[in-house]
């Protein structure tokens, strides 16, 4: 094996369903559904920025495809394909083998069909670039500008344990193997709403993924909308590794943190009126996903997140931004 196209037919070339046309032209081509429209989104991963050297080349083949389906699960969108763009030092066999199969994998389970890409010698790290296509019908998405006062605020799954893991690799907070065994998989196989986002269509105003922290991001809706949030601490959803082990291990603030600001959570922040709670409950149930009421849109701006006894955290932690010093 020695070079690009070899690289591209054995490992990123399977068959796509009729209907589309996959890699081997020079674009690929697929359709819509008469009066959707196409959602797009494109995420780039760099070595050492935003995965570890030594990750496993199939959780980083899921979660390159996992972070972009996230994108198009917050805009209620299904997905219909996906180009990836591949910067590689060398050519290693093993990686790419193992890379490819968790692509395919998540890529397989979506129907988002690898329909073509490109290919390059990088002369630092590994580069990835993954963009996806999705279709949602026309004036349905899910925009960030559509959060209405009196909503409620949702958040689906768990927070905090991405950020917890990636911590600890990191060296910023101490190493506790039986944490980060049971933190890891949150960060490395990040699930995408994909299902939750299409159901949540026609519940919904708002919706968002986290990826820089709750904060951050439901602060990106607030801004769209002109709207303020109230939070309330004790409510936001803490999954079953951090609930075990952290009171004996993390900080309090640590964890706060962790909840309030930490990225790669890849779960949905909505905004639904009151009226459609049960239908979310019921939702949530069906797709056997945890969906947690975690405050309320209000008319004026600002967001306030209240802790145990109800006061309002006065100093908040700040989500993650590529550019600040
Ligand atoms: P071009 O010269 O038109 O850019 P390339 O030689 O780069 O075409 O790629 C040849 C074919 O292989 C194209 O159809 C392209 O979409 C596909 N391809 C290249 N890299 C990848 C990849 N990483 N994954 C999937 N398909 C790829
Ligand atoms: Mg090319």
């Amino acid at each position: 094996m020695a070079t690009e196209f070899e690289l591209i037919k054995r490992f990123f070339s399977r068959p796509v369903s009729a209907g589309l046309l996959g890699g081997g032209d020079d674009c690929a081509l697929f359709g819509v559904t008469p009066g959707w429209q196409v959602a797009t989104s494109t995420d780039l991963l760099l070595e050492g920025r935003h995965f570890f050297s030594d990750v496993d080349p199939r959780s980083l083949g899921h979660k390159a495809l996992a972070v972009n389906l996230s994108d198009l699960a917050a805009m209620g969108a299904r997905p219909l394909g996906c180009l990836l763009g591949l910067g590689l030092p060398a050519i290693d066999e093993t990686w790419a083998q193992q890379f490819a199969d968790g692509f395919y994998a998540l890529a397989d389970q979506h129907g988002c069909a690898l329909i073509g890409g490109d290919t390059t010698r990088s002369l630092q790290g590994i580069t990835l670039s993954v963009t996806v296509f999705g279709e949602v019908e026309s004036s349905l998405a899910l925009r960030r500008s559509a959060a209405q006062a009196g909503d409620d605020i949702w958040v689906s799954g768990t927070l905090g344990a991405a950020d917890i893991a990636c911590r600890m690799l990191a060296g910023e907070i101490p190493l506790d193997a039986a944490l980060l065994q049971a933190t890891r998989r949150a960060l490395e196989w990040p699930t995408p709403q994909v299902e939750l986002g299409m159901q949540l269509r026609s519940h919904a105003h708002a919706a968002i993924d986290i990826s820089d922290g709750l904060l951050q991001d439901l602060g990106h809706i607030l801004t769209a909308s002109g709207v303020g949030a109230e939070l309330y601490e004790p409510r936001l959803p803490i999954g079953p590794a951090l609930n075990d082990l952290s009171t004996h291990t993390l900080p309090p603030e640590v964890l706060r943190r962790a909840l309030l600001a930490g990225g790669d959570v890849y779960e949905l922040c909505f905004t639904a009126a009151p009226a459609q709670r049960s239908s979310l409950e019921a939702i949530g149930h069906t797709l056997g996903v945890a969906l947690t009421r975690i405050g309320t849109i209000r008319s004026a701006p600002g967001l306030v997140v209240y802790d145990q006894v109800g006061t309002a955290i006065s100093k908040l932690p700040s989500g993650f931004d590529h550019f600040r010093i």
